[in-house]
């Protein structure tokens, strides 16, 4: 095998860098597949990693990129053979393992996915971990027994990879989706993936009371801080809130009478590790019956592996919307 192009991530005597480096192809261990990656994409995981600006890289030195998609080029497992088109999410990848940003990825088979039919490599990582966590998302509200008669569902950071994605779900499913988003320059664009209205980063009704007049039937929250504080003090009965991220923070100060007062649910999302069966069932809504209206218009850019450290900026600064796709081949 040929050495290969990938974006590496270091913290040694030099300090925290990353970039391209040429370094071996991996040779599949038993039970491993080597995937030739087609594309990866950026989440804001892959921001923080990639910059040094969150803590979420546990071994030195990977490869960065959370998710790929791509072809088997080798497999050292009974349920995959070369030419099958696979997904990644999650996992170890860009965590203790390398991850999606090289030409091929080398991973233990439990952590591929098949891309269902009506996806392709491209297409799946237009959701990439994004909409894999959106539809988790959706799931866990549907399964907590959210119905769009409750009211409409606010979505946060709505412009982003995961908010877009779970705006054009939501709004497929027949619920009312409330956008916030702190960009007037793209409530066009979120009205065209499904948005009935749109809300500024400072639009949200109530005050600080413990309890707000109710007006959401539940949310979908990337933001937290106080965004999701207010959110929980807004929501009606037996909503359910899932909290997804942490883009305008990681505290959250609340008081526990919308959960007694009002039952809502304040329900976690980890895409990270969810079981193969589950992750099976949710590509395979993403690929049809949840699938948004027009996928192509989540996609901001498609970029190669030069162009990551500026992207990180851009995204970490909040001047990306919805998906950018990465092409390690190109
Ligand atoms: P993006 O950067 O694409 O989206 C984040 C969005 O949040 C931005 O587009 C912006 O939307 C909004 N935002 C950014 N900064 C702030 C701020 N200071 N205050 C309020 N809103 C802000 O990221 P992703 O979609 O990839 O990820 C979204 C969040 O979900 C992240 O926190 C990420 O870490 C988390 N995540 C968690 C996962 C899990 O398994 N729990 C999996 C994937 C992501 P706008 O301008 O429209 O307001």
């Amino acid at each position: 095998m040929p050495d290969q192009r990938a974006f590496r991530i270091h913290n040694d005597d030099a300090g925290y860098h990353a970039g391209i480096e040429t370094i071996p192809v991996p040779e599949p261990a038993d039970g491993e597949v080597l995937v030739r990656v087609a594309y990866s994409g950026i989440n804001y995981k892959d921001a923080l990693a990639g910059t040094g600006k969150g803590k979420v890289v546990k071994t030195f030195p990977l490869t960065g990129g959370i998710d790929a998609a791509g072809i088997v080029e080798q497999s050292r497992h009974q349920g995959y053979k070369p030419g099958d088109a696979v997904i990644a999410t999650g996992w170890g990848m860009a965590f203790d393992h390398d991850g999606g940003y090289a030409e091929y990825l080398c991973v233990p088979a439990d952590w591929l996915v098949p891309i269902p039919q009506g996806l392709d490599p491209r297409t799946a990582m237009i959701h990439g971990t994004a909409g894999f966590t959106a539809a988790l998302a959706v799931h866990r509200l549907l399964t907590n027994g959210q119905t769009p008669d409750m009211g409409p569902i606010l979505v946060t950071g709505a412009s982003g990879g995961v908010g877009s994605i779970a705006v054009a779900i939501l709004s497929r499913l027949g619920f009312e989706v409330a956008a916030v988003s702190g960009k007037p320059e793209m409530h066009q664009w979120l009205t065209d993936l499904g948005a009935a209205r749109i809300l500024g980063r400072d639009d949200l009704p109530g005050g600080d009371r413990p309890l707000e007049k109710a007006v959401w039937g539940g949310a979908i929250d990337n933001v937290g801080g106080a965004m999701l504080a207010r959110i929980t003090r807004t929501v009606v009965n037996y909503g359910s809130i899932a909290s997804i991220g942490l883009a305008g923070g990681t505290e959250l100060s609340t008081t526990v009478l919308p959960f007694i007062l009002r039952g809502v649910s304040l329900l976690g999302v980890h895409s990270v590790d969810i079981p193969y069966q589950q992750r099976v069932e949710l590509w395979q809504h993403l690929a049809s019956d949840w699938a948004p209206a027009d996928l192509d218009l989540i996609l901001d850019s498609c970029i190669t592996l030069d162009a990551l450290p500026e992207l990180f900026e851009r995204m970490l600064s909040g001047r990306t919307h919805g998906r950018v796709l990465v092409q390690p081949g190109v």
